[in-house]
């Protein structure tokens, strides 16, 4: 899979010049930013790594989670979406225009993957839930299955829960923690965690809801992965939307992430790392001429024969955990 079909490089030219307008914003407050301590382990000890566009990204000496610290709060987090240029760039255009290869390309396989595993884990299939939402279309694919009884987005944000109640989706517009359901069988989470400002607030509202032995589905950044383990060594000025905040807070390899779950209650079943994307993204980064390989010729061929040898390394980094796209699956206890 390429890049541009689900992020087409015109719209993410002019959404970069709207999220640097939108940090410009919140750097204003920077001051008022929060010190934490690690949000896998609580250790305070932790190695400044580098700075991005104002944001210190440092790495827990325990564990090895990589997040920014200081952070902005929870207030300042909202009232950033709120307001977010690119985040209204993003809803208006680049989600709309995409939609169907998004669905095609990921959110059909992201399902069958997800029924696959709750059948192999043996899960009933009475109630999903996924937190996070957003457009509703992994929701609206899931009910086209007919597996589970019922299905339920939950979505903090108003515009994107509106979107959800259009598509007919029983949705709840807040944030997990609020909400009255209980008896859930599996609940999901695409690419919410590295967003919030405590993930462990967010994992006990998890756990609170769902049902014992129930499976909870994380999917979030490697950092350990080829690509993103690629874009930390680019400098400071360049545009890497994976790994750059506010959007993008807490950082998780295999490990750290276990050991954030279990932390939670949660046995880790299994960690995949199924991600397609990271030969093409480290490829554009060539080509863009902000690396320059001629020292490592091997990286070089392997990228620009993206056909024949980017895929197979493609397929070489998922297999191994080694893609920067992660799947937890994990159960309550
Ligand atoms: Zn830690």
């Amino acid at each position: 899979m390429e890049e541009n079909a689900i992020r087409p490089s015109e719209y993410r030219e002019i959404n970069r010049k709207l999220h640097d307008e939108d940090i410009e914003d919140l750097m204003s407050k920077r001051d008022e930013f929060i010190y934490i301590d690690c949000p896998t382990c609580s250790e305070s000890k932790e190695r400044e790594l580098f700075n991005k566009k104002g944001f210190r990204f440092v790495e827990c000496n325990c564990c090895k989670t990589i997040f920014i610290n200081p952070r902005p709060s929870v207030e300042m987090l909202t009232e950033f979406y709120a307001n977010s240029r690119s985040m209204k760039y993003w809803n208006e255009v680049i989600f709309p225009q995409t939609e169907n290869n998004r669905k095609n390309l990921i959110v059909k396989k992201r399902a069958d993957r997800i029924i696959d595993l709750c059948n192999k884990y043996n899960n009933d299939l009475e109630r999903i839930v996924d937190v996070g939402a957003g457009f509703g279309t992994f929701c609206e694919v899931i009910k086209d299955e007919n597996i589970f009884k019922e299905v339920i987005a939950v979505e903090p944000s108003d515009p994107l829960a509106k979107t959800c109640l259009q598509k007919n989706i029983k949705t709840f517009n807040m944030p997990i923690e609020d909400v009255s359901i209980f008896n859930i069988s599996v609940m999901t989470c695409f690419e919410v965690i590295e967003h919030l400002f405590d993930p462990n607030d967010f994992l006990r509202g998890c756990h609170n809801k769902l049902n014992l032995g129930g499976l909870l589905f994380i999917t979030t950044p490697n950092i350990e992965g080829f690509e993103m383990s690629m874009l930390m060594t680019l400098p400071e000025e360049s545009y890497t939307p994976n790994l750059g905040g506010p959007d993008h807070l807490n950082y998780f390899s295999p490990s750290s992430l276990t050991k954030l779950l279990e932390n939670n209650k949660f046995e880790v079943l299994e960690i995949l790392t199924p991600g397609e994307l990271d030969v093409d993204i480290v490829r554009q980064k060539f080509e863009s001429e902000e690396y320059d390989f001629s020292q490592v010729p091997i990286i070089k061929n392997i990228l620009m024969e993206y056909k024949t040898l980017g895929v197979k390394f493609q397929q070489f980094l998922a297999d191994n955990k080694l893609s920067s796209h992660m799947w937890a699956v994990a159960r309550k206890y």
